[in-house]
C-alpha cells in the first residue's frame, strides 16, 4: 500500500462493495459484501468451529469477497476484512454491521470499516427519511447500488453526509453526487428509474 493509499477514504481503497447475492467468483478480492445498501458482518464459518484445536470464536468480522482463501480446496469466498485469506465467514449467519456491537473485530481490517459502517450507517438513514425514494420510487438507497449519473453508469461506493460517493465505470476518480440531481437508479436488470426532487415544503403535514 502507498502513502497515497494511506491518504485515501478506506471505501475508496477497495474496489466497488457489491450485493451479498454477487457470486464471488465474479466480485473483486477485497469487495466489501452489502446487504439492504450498508455493510454486513459474520462471524467465522462453524466448520472452523467443529476442529478440535479452535477455540470458540463469537467476534463478528466485516464481509468481504475473497479470490484468495488459502485454507482447504476452496479460494473464493465471503471472508473476514482483517485475514481475508484465512478467516472464512459464516454464510448463514449475516447481520448489519451496525447491530451486536459488543462483538465487534478490533482488528486492524475490520475495525476501519466499522467505523466507516456507522458513519454510512447514519448517513443512510437520514438520506432514506429525507428523500423517501423507497415510498415515491421503490428505490432502496444504499452501497453497492447501481446508478446513472448524468447519463453515466457506476456503483454507490460510498456516503458523505448527504451525498453518495458514486464510482462511474468510465473513470477512476470517484464524484460525489446528490441523491436525486441528474441520478438515475437501477430497479431491475437493464431497469432504470429517474427520481424527482424531494418536495417538503410543498408537502401539507400529511402524516403529522
Ligand atoms: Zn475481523
Amino acid at each position: 500500500m502507498t502513502r497515497h493509499d494511506r491518504s485515501r477514504p478506506p471505501m475508496l481503497r477497495r474496489p466497488a462493495p457489491r450485493p451479498l447475492g454477487t457470486a464471488p467468483e465474479d466480485a473483486e478480492h477485497g469487495a466489501p459484501v452489502v446487504r439492504r445498501g450498508k455493510l454486513t458482518i459474520a462471524p467465522r464459518d462453524a466448520s472452523y468451529l467443529r476442529s478440535p484445536s479452535s477455540r470458540p470464536d463469537t467476534q463478528l468480522h466485516i464481509a468481504v469477497f475473497t479470490r484468495q482463501y488459502a485454507v482447504g480446496s476452496g479460494m473464493a469466498g465471503i471472508a473476514a476484512a482483517c485475514d481475508p485469506a484465512r478467516i472464512l465467514l459464516d454464510e448463514g449467519l449475516f447481520f448489519g454491521a451496525e447491530e451486536l456491537r459488543r462483538s465487534r473485530c478490533r482488528r486492524p481490517g475490520c475495525r476501519v470499516l466499522f467505523a466507516e459502517a456507522d458513519r454510512q450507517h447514519s448517513d443512510l438513514e437520514h438520506m432514506r427519511s429525507y428523500y423517501g425514494l423507497s415510498e415515491r420510487h421503490g428505490i432502496c438507497l444504499g452501497l453497492a447500488t447501481r446508478v446513472r449519473h448524468d447519463g453515466r453508469p457506476g456503483t454507490v461506493v460510498d456516503t458523505a453526509g448527504r451525498y453518495f460517493v458514486v464510482r462511474l465505470d468510465d473513470e477512476r476518480r470517484p464524484v460525489r453526487c446528490h441523491v436525486t440531481y441528474a441520478m438515475e437508479y437501477e430497479t431491475g436488470p437493464g431497469e432504470w428509474t429517474a427520481v424527482s426532487p424531494v418536495s417538503h415544503a410543498a408537502a401539507p403535514a400529511a402524516v403529522g
